[in-house]
């Protein structure tokens, strides 16, 4: 929501977060991706994998931050930037705080769930002593359309399955 400057590497790093938002979409999981950088380099990688790995946790942000936590070896990632396609759900943004992220930069806002301005700020209020910097709308017509395109199909597939199912229970016998 909030949109602060533009920095010339954000667009960069945008890039590589909807590469890796593509490999969440190859895996059937929801297009979202996410790069941590430190100090102009990529320190953490991360896509959505919660169908895959069972795991309601793994957000593409959360995974982002585990990678960079093991590689700079110190659970606080100060002075980090954290790119990710989608603004964070309460969650990722809580992690944030909490890994002391210095500031993320997203690209589409989520209005249903979003925690950087859409629904709620957790990035800065005045009850948490950490406040995440944010910059949105980097690359926003490339991540939303990904996203789109993702949730379109995906309700195409409901439709023709549906109408297979009932086909089939036209030509049941015993129906
Ligand atoms: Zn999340």
């Amino acid at each position: 929501m909030m949109t602060m400057q533009v920095e010339p590497n954000d667009e960069y790093f945008m890039r590589r977060a909807i590469e890796l938002a593509a490999k969440a979409e190859e895996e059937g999981e929801v297009p979202v991706g996410a790069v941590v950088v430190y100090n102009g380099q990529v320190v953490g990688e991360g896509w959505n994998r919660s169908i895959g790995q069972h795991d309601a946790t793994a957000h593409a942000e959360i995974m982002a931050l585990r990678q960079a936590g093991k590689v700079l070896e110190n659970y606080r990632l100060i002075d980090t930037t954290l790119y990710v396609t989608l603004e964070p759900c309460p969650m990722c943004a809580g992690a944030m705080v909490h890994s002391r992220v210095g500031k993320v930069v997203y690209g589409a806002d989520d209005l249903k769930t979003g925690a950087a301005g859409s629904t709620m700020n957790l990035l800065s209020y005045d009850g948490v002593n950490h406040h995440v910097e944010q910059t949105s709308g980097v690359l926003v017509e490339e991540c939303r359309a990904q996203l789109q395109a993702f949730f379109k199909r995906r309700r195409a597939e409901k439709k023709a399955a549906k109408l297979l199912a009932k086909q089939q229970m036209a030509n049941d016998p015993l129906l």
